[in-house]
């Protein structure tokens, strides 16, 4: 009788009982099957240590070298590519708010093997122009699932976005730092903390490296990025 409840239970839990976002198979772990969860688009092993660009060995890249970002590293799982490319899309502009879960399950998956501790995990603020036009910082849900699954504290208040910038798609590596320069502002000194910042997808990394510059402006230690896919821009 008890384990007929609990099977009951156990069936109707939305966690185990998720179909697969990709492709439809029920029971999958987090909204993604073991099938597809493995054809997700990992990034290269070789890459830079700073910024997560792929290189030959694993050498720092000549961005890096030239002028390098404002955070210490860059980590990043996987690549900004099909699959994936298409889940994140649908989360961010689809409105797809119950992928949410299973997104956030992949930076978490990937946090819990890498052993980091932050004094303060934050998300990568959007003016409140774009907050009030999509309705929710996408970043913000995955910087809170990564704090829970590393014991850090989450704050989304730390800092805020001053401008809206011109969408950084659209821009070449120059001028995607320039349009980023002055975007950030901290409201409290940091003085010695370990910062995370996460978000969804880095490009150049322009973005994350303006936000690291003004936390650590504010005193901070250290200041990583954690973002769950990587793209790469055709423009240089
Ligand atoms: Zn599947
Ligand atoms: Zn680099």
């Amino acid at each position: 009788m008890m384990s007929n409840i609990r099977k009951l239970i156990i069936d109707n839990c939305s966690i185990i009982n998720q179909k697969c976002v990709l492709c439809g198979q029920p029971h999958a772990r987090e909204g993604l099957c073991d099938g597809c969860r493995a054809m997700l688009p990992r990034m290269p092993a070789e890459r830079c240590p700073r910024c997560a660009e792929p290189t030959v060995g694993g050498a720092l890249c000549g961005h890096c070298q030239r002028q390098p970002p404002a955070f210490d590293a860059l980590h990043v799982p996987y690549l900004f590519a099909y699959p994936l490319n298409g889940l994140i899309h649908a989360y961010k502009y689809g409105r797809r708010l119950q992928l949410a879960g299973t997104l956030s399950g992949l930076i978490t998956e990937f946090a819990r093997c890498q052993g980091h501790k932050y004094d303060l995990v934050i998300p990568v603020p959007l003016a409140s122009e774009r907050l009030a036009e999509r309705g929710f910082n996408q970043s913000s849900e995955l910087a809170k699932a990564f704090a829970d699954t590393i014991n850090s504290r989450f704050s989304d208040s730390l800092c805020w976005r001053k401008c809206n910038t011109l969408p950084q798609a659209s821009l070449g590596r120059a001028e995607r730092l320039r349009n980023v320069r002055h975007a950030f502002d901290v409201k409290r000194r940091c003085d010695g903390l370990s910062i995370a910042i996460v978000d969804d997808v880095a490009t150049s990394g322009a973005t994350l490296s303006a936000l690291s510059k003004m936390i650590k402006k504010q005193g901070a230690k250290r200041v990583d990025a954690w973002v769950l896919a990587r793209a790469f821009s055709l423009k240089t």
